[in-house]
């Protein structure tokens, strides 16, 4: 890094005087000052929809207003004929979705999970810091509670915190007898980091790959029970009965390249959220699929969305080198010593500011004129790695943050001797469809878990409580489901109808849920040889365009 050699003599020799002071945590109105003047959520990127159940009132990012105001991809002359008929279909083959399978296996039910891509193509298998669970020998669920409030900026709904909370513990006992391996002391107990927010040690890892080791063992699991998989099925619709009750989804199967109709006794939603619409262009460290879908599919049955107007910039994506940019750099790593540093060699927050303030005070930076510039023309901060060993002993980062090291060293940076240029990503959708404490929707029929739902974390989630709500919840949108089964109702698109008659007066042109984003050049495609396919003009066969010329 030649081209950022001024700035990084700067912070190697402001590194020793640093290694024992900390920085300063701004107080609550310093944090407000900053967000107002420099969060993306603060800068007034946001409106009104004027259709569906929010119209009118709370505002939405744009990109996402435009997709809730869109149309169906649906032709209009589609006759739902199911082709499946289910008890249960689980729609997306994340955490969420494999604890909702796990939970309903046994029960005499019959049960689909549809999932966009592969089973565990995902965010959860991209989670690195770990998952929070009030195990720790000074931690309760109730101060577990108290720090998850403070960090949501009180806008969490409290009943479904305190399930979160109180069901911590024995959530990590059923991942661990599910056989996930969670990093251990010596003496065998559960090893505890912090995180931002964490005010005792509550954070469990697997290293840096925590939701890559989660999702290895639901997906295992899942595959050994009777769920029928339906892996590459994206949800284009949901159907309902006439009477708004939600009953099934029209699925497009991208291997066969045509729809197909499922009729379901109950559907729950578990897509996940929408970092790929790139809110202001930001980068993402978001899977392919993360398009929001899910949101946009619940608007059109009538379920109404909130907290929407927050989202989870996270202040250490990768910035530099560009192929990397956007990707993820665990709070983990702020969490036992990397220190932010500008390019003045200063070391100007706290790393463990709340993730939102810290996003913010690194904009500041940068729009102060204390950024430093790559050879691409973005600008970062840095994040001070080689900090950690010096305070941890020699080899701290490569035994904790093996991915870490990996991503970066086939660029030639080595994390452990150089520090890395980082800058907000877009993380996670802090809001989303409203749920009560049984998982369900606005709409008979329909659940939904993990972070399509929004309520639970407030405006801002802290690192780990989103691992923990995935396992929470999906299975407990699984047991209500159990509890609450409806019958079998007919298939009608009365509720997309009536959603239409609304959409077309408002002139939009946008077609929605956009399902892939726009830079993979994926679509949705008809494989024109299908007898089905006879109307549809717009799509047609799946042809991912080379991964490296995004
Ligand atoms: C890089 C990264 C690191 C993270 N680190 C942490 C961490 O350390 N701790 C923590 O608590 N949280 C972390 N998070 C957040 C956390 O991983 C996610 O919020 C959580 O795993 C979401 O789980 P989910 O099951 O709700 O959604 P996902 O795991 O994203 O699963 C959604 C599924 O739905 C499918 N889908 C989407 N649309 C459709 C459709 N139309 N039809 C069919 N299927 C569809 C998707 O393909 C996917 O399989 C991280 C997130 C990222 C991106």
């Amino acid at each position: 890094m030649q081209w950022a050699k001024e700035s990084l003599d700067k912070l190697e020799s402001s590194r020793l005087t640093r290694l024992n002071q900390s920085a300063h945590l701004p107080d609550s109105e310093e944090a407000d000052a900053i967000l107002r003047k420099y969060h993306p959520d603060y800068l007034g990127h946001i409106r009104q929809v004027n259709v569906g159940p929010n119209a009118g009132d709370q505002k939405f990012p744009l990109e996402l207003a435009q997709l809730l105001e869109g149309n169906s991809p649906i032709e209009k002359d589609y006759n739902p004929i199911p082709e499946i008929e289910t008890d249960v279909l689980i729609i997306g083959g994340g955490g969420a979705g494999a604890a909702a399978a796990l939970t309903l296996h046994g029960k005499g039910l019959s049960v689909h999970l549809a999932t966009k891509l592969r089973l565990g193509d995902s965010n959860t298998v991209m989670a690195e810091g770990g998952i929070q669970s009030a195990i720790g020998p000074d931690d309760s669920p109730r101060r577990h509670f108290a720090d998850a409030l403070v960090g949501g900026h009180g806008d969490n709904d409290p009943n479904l915190l305190r399930i979160l909370c109180e069901q911590g513990p024995e959530s990590i006992r059923w991942l661990s007898q599910l056989g996930c391996l969670f990093d251990q002391n010596e003496d065998g107990s559960f090893r505890l980091r912090g995180g931002g927010g964490t005010s005792v040690p509550r954070v469990l890892a697997c290293r840096d790959y925590t939701g890559l080791e989660i999702m290895r063992v639901l997906k295992d699991a899942v595959r050994l029970t009777d769920t029928q998989l339906l892996e590459e099925h994206v949800a284009m619709e949901l159907v309902d009965d006439g009477n708004s009750r939600v009953t099934g989804a029209i699925l497009f199967d991208r291997n066969a390249g045509k729809k197909i109709c499922v009729s379901a006794r109950a559907v729950i939603l578990a897509t996940g959220g929408s970092g790929q619409i790139r809110l202001q262009g930001f980068p993402t460290s978001n899977h392919i699929g993360a398009t929001g879908d899910g949101l946009v599919l619940a608007y059109r049955q009538g379920c109404r969305l909130i907290n929407l107007d927050s989202y989870q910039y996270h202040p250490s994506g990768a910035c530099y080198p560009e192929a990397l940019a956007g990707q993820l750099v665990t709070e983990a790593i702020r969490s036992i010593g990397a220190q932010v540093v500008n390019s003045e060699g200063v070391h100007f927050i706290n790393e463990m500011a709340y993730r939102d303030v810290l996003a913010g005070a690194i904009i500041r930076e940068i729009a102060d004129g204390r950024g430093i510039k790559t050879p691409h023309g973005k600008e970062g901060i840095w994040l001070d790695t080689p900090m950690i060993d010096l305070k941890n002993g020699e080899g701290a980062l490569a035994r904790q943050f093996p991915g870490l090291i990996h991503r970066f060293e086939r660029y030639g940076i080595d994390p452990a001797k150089q520090p890395i240029l980082i800058y907000p990503t877009l993380h996670y959708q802090n809001g989303g469809i409203r749920v009560d404490t049984e998982c369900r929707t606005d709409v008979d029929g329909l659940w939904a878990s993990g972070e399509v739902t929004g309520g639970l974390h407030g405006k801002n989630r802290l690192m780990g409580n989103s691992l923990l709500d995935i396992t929470v919840f999906g299975r407990r949108a699984a047991l209500s489901v159990i509890d609450n089964l409806p019958e079998r109702g007919t298939v009608t698109l009365t509720n997309l109808k009536k959603f239409r008659a609304e959409q077309e007066k408002t002139g939009s042109e946008t077609v929605s849920p956009k399902f892939f984003p726009d830079a993979s050049g994926m679509k949705l495609e008809v494989k024109k040889s299908e007898e089905n396919a006879k109307s549809d003009t717009k799509s047609a066969g799946f042809e991912p365009r080379n991964p490296f010329n995004f």
